[in-house]
């Protein structure tokens, strides 16, 4: 989410008023609403990042979804897909969404609450219609911040899907200190959410210093969901570096929270941060 490839969301679908939901996988329906058509409209033919020679095509899925990667060294273990559909539980207010068989993302046992994000819901149902989605766990990779996506093949040969791999750094997130409504509003699932917007919309990050003041396309996105979610958006997209002081060796990478809260009436802007020591995040 950081760089070019160091890379780390309406109203209710129709399908949200029946409480359970069917299973997304198997099932085709309207999922969007006008801003999802808007983006369709705008949709133009957008490679995130130059093409990779194939990986293991064969281990692809042939449907679209969220899946947990089949090689061994990237899988993910069930404890990190549960923090993950923990997270999206909170985000989304779809109670019981999880990984089953730890394979891939599913619906089918999912009720609506009535807490949770619209926007998030229309993303995560159209990346689960229209995507195919490989999760990777890269913990401890220096390579990756947080979270990252890359697009496998512009097209699955045989199901004419687009692919992307999701490659997650599970260890950058410990790392994390800040106030707790920012941590909030960079928890595992919305840095997530970030990546998906990628695939789902071909939204791009700001190139060069404009992500130091713009949050950019996708975290325009993800800021709709927080702002539902009450939590304070997101500010910029580059991290900011910081240095405590002329005898620190120690940097940090920042990230500026803000929401305006009223008092006695007024409107007053207010900032939250959430950091993390680079050394141990990323190069
Ligand atoms: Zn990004």
């Amino acid at each position: 989410m950081w760089a070019s490839w160091r890379r780390s969301r309406p109203s209710p679908t129709p399908w949200e008023s029946l409480g359970a939901l069917p299973a997304a996988r198997s099932e085709r329906g309207p999922s969007s609403r006008s801003f999802v058509l808007k983006e369709l409209l705008g949709l133009v033919l957008l490679v995130l990042f130059p093409v990779q020679p194939a990986r293991a095509e064969e281990h692809w899925p042939m449907q679209p979804g969220i899946f947990n990667s089949s090689e061994k060294p990237y899988r993910l273990n069930r404890e990190k897909l549960n923090r993950i559909s923990a997270s999206f539980e909170r985000i989304t207010g779809w109670r019981g969404i999880h990984f089953e068989h730890d394979a891939w993302l599913c619906l089918k046992e999912a009720h609506l609450t009535t807490t949770g994000s619209p926007t998030a819901r229309a993303i995560i149902l159209k990346v689960l219609q229209e995507r195919i989605i490989i999760l990777e766990d890269h913990s401890r990779s220096l390579d990756i911040a947080f979270a990252a996506i890359r697009r496998e093949a512009t097209y699955h040969k045989a199901s004419d899907l687009p692919i992307f791999s999701v490659r997650v750094d599970f260890e950058d997130f410990r790392h994390l200190r800040g106030h707790p409504e920012a941590l909030a509003a960079f928890d595992l699932g919305l840095v997530l959410l970030h990546e998906l917007v990628h695939a789902a919309f071909d939204r791009r990050d700001p190139l060069s210093l404009r992500g130091a003041s713009d949050p950019g396309e996708c975290e325009a996105l993800v800021n709709e969901v927080r702002a539902e979610l009450n939590l304070p958006l997101r500010a910029h997209y580059h991290s900011e570096h910081v240095i405590p002081s002329l005898l620190s060796d120690l940097s940090f990478g920042r990230l500026r929270f803000e929401r305006v809260v009223w008092h006695g009436g007024k409107p007053r802007r207010t900032i939250y941060f959430v950091e993390w020591p680079k050394p141990f995040v990323s190069h």
